[in-house]
């Protein structure tokens, strides 16, 4: 049976005195809120997700860090923790703490780089929201220099049903290697917007139909951008690629959190490819230079008249390789998709 990633960091973390589990709600990814929904929704199940990992790692703490703009999913949260420590679920303190651990919720620091997990347990340490250089590993040393396991809140939010069911029920869903469903969330263009949970492996473009309704209007999607702004596009022709990590990275393209956000004939492709650049120079933690510089500059090219010109190639080279967390590695391969999806008239960014 294959081993998931966040499988392989409880193992990381177990048995080891003072583990931390963080669910991470920093969901910054414009067009996915699959996991506001989760925490606005169904709080009890994401801290009993997280309640039944911190037991898994024999953690006796645990932290949701929330994304600033939900104020709504933060008061379900801290409601929900106060139901679960009054009925005794959740530890008073985390001196009490044991098999019951003790949550805290806390608010995340506002940018889309701190979602990424070192930066997160920098904003967590009272830090700015940078990215750390890796190794140590957060399970090495995280927070506060404790093992810290970071997951997602979709990813918590699984294991309930999981503990109920069974692995091998859940692995039953999806494709051998990356098994489960997703919560796919559709953007407004989309006759029927909103999040819908797909099993791995099911076609793009059936779920862009079969969920989605196709776009509104009749209109055709020209590209189709998945897993936010530094995910990745696919062309509206090539929708038949499964919505898997492996299939998607295969054509240039994340799944990151399968936000999905569709473009017609409307959209001009060169506005496109500047937001991406904008976004990534807004976002940038300025860190490392490859991203903080390269950013910048990829952004006055695009905004130029020119073309990016022969150096870019240089440049993404540099920023997909040196940039030291997967923000600034990421912006060259979205760039590139984009410049795929859309064919001749972005073909000097395709490198
Ligand atoms: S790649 Fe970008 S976001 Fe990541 S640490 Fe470097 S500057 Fe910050």
């Amino acid at each position: 049976m294959p081993v998931s990633p966040w499988a392989d960091k409880w193992d990381a973390a177990v048995g080891r005195p003072d583990t931390v589990v963080v669910a991470n709600g920093d969901e910054g990814d414009p067009g996915s809120y699959a996991d506001r929904l989760l925490m606005e929704e169904d709080p009890e199940r994401v801290l009993a997700g997280l309640a039944l990992a911190c037991f898994a790692c024999g953690a006796r703490r645990g932290i949701v860090l929330v994304r600033s703009e939900y104020p709504k999913a933060m008061a379900r949260l801290r409601q929900e923790v106060e139901r679960a420590t009054e009925a005794g679920d959740l530890a008073l303190s985390a001196e009490e703490a044991g098999p019951r651990p003790f949550v805290e919720i806390v608010e995340g620091a506002g940018s889309y780089v701190a979602g990424e997990e070192t930066a997160l347990i920098a904003r967590l340490e009272g830090a700015r929201g940078c990215a750390r250089p890796r190794p140590p590993y957060p399970t090495d040393h995280g927070l506060w220099d404790m093992p810290t396991v970071v997951n997602n809140v979709e990813t918590l939010a699984a294991v309930p049903w999981i503990v109920a069911h069974g692995g091998a029920s859940y692995a039953r869903r999806g494709v051998p290697h990356e098994t489960g469903t997703k919560l796919v969330c559709l953007s407004e263009r989309f006759a029927r917007p909103g999040a819908y949970e797909a099993e791995l492996g099911t076609p793009v473009g059936e779920i862009v139909t079969r969920f989605g309704g196709g776009l509104k209007d009749g209109g055709e999607p020209v590209a189709l951008q998945i897993g936010g702004p530094l995910g990745g596009f696919l062309a509206g022709t090539a929708l038949d690629v499964p919505l898997t990590t492996a299939a998607l990275a295969e054509h240039g393209a994340a799944l990151g959190h399968a936000g999905m956000v569709a473009f017609d004939t409307a959209v001009d492709p060169h506005a496109l490819l500047r937001h991406i650049w904008e976004f990534a120079a807004d976002e940038s933690c300025g860190a490392c230079s490859p991203c903080r510089i390269g950013t910048r500059r990829g952004l006055a090219l695009a905004r130029g008249r020119t073309g990016p010109g022969e150096s870019y190639e240089q440049l993404a080279r540099l920023m997909g390789e040196a940039s030291l967390c997967a923000f600034g590695r990421r912006v060259p391969a979205a760039v590139r998709s984009l410049a795929r999806a859309y064919g001749p008239s972005l073909e000097a960014w395709d490198r």
